[in-house]
Formats: structure tokens, C-alpha cells, sequence
């Protein structure tokens, strides 16, 4: 056999060019901590780019929905609607403050919630609705929206996947009462490890505030609104660093040619497998009307489970790194303590078992690119 190829993972983080250089800045200036001059550019170019009112970097998405749980003062007699397809943070940090989450499935087409099944799922317990808009493509935000306003419940959107997506023209992360986006390592933007939250409702930016800094109102203090600041309400540690802010905002600065250069990995694999597809019964993603996606992944639904593991295990026999992903929370241990059982959400217990997502990161060359579309075509 020649020489072996090398292996092509699923993703790696990619530098832009400019982190160290921030990173220095932020070592001279001698702001090390949270809420510095990289953090504010940081919310300053999300909240005019993305038109939130208010945005605070957080420590992760994890934190961000926990502090939304803590803002909406979620508790144990109260029920959350999420998605059983999403990341086990979507549901943790409600659970975290005691309420119980209540399992939605979701459409099968865009994996997201189903709105269809969204009103039965309510209670006069129900306190908060968080759809995750799956892969970057929006969920069905106009009528979660009427949901949410005619029966008064918060909408917090898990916007992890979708940074810079958008429906019906507006960008996602807009429209709930809060959003929480993550720039952890296999986000389309990321620091390693980060977050922020996304205030829409102008009557919950200054608790915000007041939550992300261990419950005290040192913000108003920095800002002169108050002459000492102190102990004022629930909170914790949600700030990262200004070093983190700084790796971010030289990503955050990129944001065009990172999305440009995701979109032609999406569009080339849309076009190069759209063929085999049909003629194997596997199925990909669907961007309906209105969705302006965000490019988040690139995902397969096989006919079936054994179908999915040997396309997984024949790109790793080749050097190719494609993985699965969420496993229905319902049936997890935590989910089934809530009363999950199967059956409770027939197609995220399908579509869990079908969907395979291949490697997708900033800088795939063409060659990976190619390599990894032979290597499925093959299979
Ligand atoms: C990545 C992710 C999270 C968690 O993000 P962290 O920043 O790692 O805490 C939450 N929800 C969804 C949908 C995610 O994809």
C-alpha cells in the first residue's frame, strides 16, 4: 500500500489569524478578568450585528441557560418544554433550579421541535418553551412565538448551532425572551470554551447583570448608578476572562469568512451526495422556506441503525472521523427518572439512531472534501 493518508477528524478548531495578537493587547492593557475591553467589543459586535438589546458573554451555553433559568426563576413546581434531540445542557439548567422537564419530539424534516405537538405539551406548570434551532436551521419561531404570547410563556432560545442564521429575515436569537449561544471548540465561532446570552426583553437585562456577577449589582457600580455595590439577589461566576474575549473577538471579526467558507463545505456536500442519496434511501438535511441556515453541519440519515454504524465504521477504516450525535434525553437515565419512556418521541428515537454527521470545520481543504464524498459514495 503507498503512503497512508492522513486522517481527516470531524472537527478542529482554526485559528483566524489574529488571536495572539489580541491576547498580547490583553496582556499590556492588564485587564485579565471578566467584563473587559475585549468582552465589551465581543457584546458590542453581536448585539449590532445580530440586533439584540442586550449581550453578555458567558463562561459557556450551558451557563448562559442556566442563568435564563435562574432570570425566568424557574423552580421546583414549574415544568419547561424542550426538545428530547438536543444537548443534555438544554434540559440540565432548568432541572438544575428543580423543574421538570417535559419531553417534545421533533419534525422530521429540520429535527427541530414540532410546533404541531407544542400545545398539548403545555400546563399551568409550563414556564418556559426552549426550542434549539438543530444544525443552524431556524425552527418554525412564528408559531412558537404566537404560542408563547397568547399563553404568556417565555420563549429562551438554545442557539448553539445557529449564530448568524435567520427566519424570515430575522436573525435567530432574537426572537425569545433570551437566546445562549456557545463558542465552544466544535462551534462555528469559538474560544475553546464560551458562551453568551442574548437579552431581547428590555425588563430582564439588568437582573441579567445582576446574575452574572454573583448576585451583586457591580455593573451599576462600574457604571456609577449606585455608590458600593453588594448582595442583591441569586447569582454566580458567569464571566469569562478578557483573554477568552480576546481569542473570540478575532473570530467573532472573521465572522463573514468563516460562514462563507462553511456554506461552500455545506453547498459542496448538498450537491456531490444529493444523487447518492436517493438512490440509497438516505436522506439530508432540509432547509425550509424563510430559513436562512447557519451552516452549523452536514448530517445523513441512513435507512437504519446498522446502516449508520457501517458508513461510520467504513470512513474510519479510510481516516475519516464521522460521528452520531444526541441520544434521546427521555430515554436517558436522568429522563427516564422524569417518566421517559419509549415511544414517548418516535422520531427523535429514530433519527437518533439514523443520523451521521461528517467531518466540518473552517478550513477543510477541497482535497479532505473530496476525499470524504468518496469515501461516503463508496460505502
Ligand atoms: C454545544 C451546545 C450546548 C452547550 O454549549 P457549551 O458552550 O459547551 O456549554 C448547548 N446546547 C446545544 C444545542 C449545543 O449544541
Amino acid at each position: 500500500m503507498s503512503a497512508e493518508l492522513t486522517a481527516i477528524p470531524f472537527n478542529r478548531p482554526v485559528p483566524t489569524g489574529r488571536e495572539l495578537e489580541y491576547i498580547q493587547q490583553c496582556l499590556h492593557g492588564a485587564h485579565l478578568s471578566g467584563d473587559g475591553p475585549f468582552t465589551r467589543k465581543c457584546q458590542e459586535l453581536l448585539e449590532q450585528t445580530v440586533g439584540a438589546r442586550k449581550v453578555l458573554l458567558t463562561t459557556s451555553c450551558t451557563h448562559a441557560l442556566e442563568m435564563a433559568a435562574l432570570l425566568l426563576d424557574l423552580g421546583p413546581e414549574d415544568e419547561f418544554i424542550v426538545p428530547s434531540f438536543t444537548f443534555v445542557s438544554t434540559a440540565n439548567a432548568f432541572a438544575l433550579r428543580g423543574a421538570r422537564p417535559v419531553f417534545v419530539d421533533i419534525r422530521p424534516d429540520t429535527l427541530n421541535l414540532d410546533e404541531r405537538l407544542l400545545e398539548a405539551a403545555l400546563t399551568p406548570r409550563t414556564r418556559a418553551i426552549v426550542p434549539v434551532h438543530y444544525a443552524g436551521v431556524a425552527c418554525a419561531m412564528d408559531r412558537i412565538m404566537e404560542i408563547s404570547r397568547s399563553r404568556r410563556i417565555p420563549v429562551v432560545e438554545d442557539n448553539a448551532h445557529a449564530l448568524f442564521g435567520k427566519f424570515r429575515g430575522r436573525y435567530l436569537g432574537t426572537f425569545g425572551a433570551v437566546a445562549t449561544q456557545s463558542f465552544h471548540e466544535t462551534k462555528n465561532i469559538s474560544c475553546g470554551e464560551g458562551g453568551a446570552l442574548l437579552i431581547n426583553d428590555p425588563s430582564l437585562v439588568e437582573r441579567a447583570e445582576i446574575i452574572r456577577e454573583k448576585g451583586t449589582n457591580r455593573s451599576r457600580f462600574f457604571r456609577g448608578q449606585v455608590d458600593k455595590y453588594t448582595w442583591v439577589d441569586l447569582g454566580s461566576s458567569y464571566l469569562p476572562s478578557d483573554l477568552l474575549a480576546a481569542f473570540l473577538f478575532a473570530q467573532l471579526e472573521q465572522r463573514e469568512e468563516i460562514q462563507t467558507r462553511r456554506r461552500r463545505i455545506w453547498d459542496r456536500y448538498q450537491a456531490e451526495l444529493c444523487d447518492w442519496a436517493a438512490a440509497r434511501g438516505v436522506r439530508l438535511p432540509t432547509v425550509p422556506d424563510g430559513c436562512e441556515q447557519a451552516y452549523h453541519m452536514f448530517y445523513l440519515l441512513l435507512p437504519d441503525l446498522e446502516r449508520r454504524q457501517a458508513l461510520i465504521q467504513g470512513l474510519r477504516q479510510r481516516g475519516i472521523h464521522a460521528v452520531f450525535h444526541y441520544q434521546p434525553l427521555h430515554l436517558s437515565e436522568m429522563g427516564q427518572r422524569y417518566g421517559g419512556r419509549v415511544g414517548d418521541c418516535p422520531v427523535t428515537e429514530r433519527v437518533a439512531d439514523q443520523l451521521v454527521r461528517l467531518p466540518f470545520f473552517n478550513d477543510m481543504t477541497a482535497e479532505q472534501q473530496a476525499r470524504v464524498i468518496a469515501a461516503v459514495r463508496a460505502s
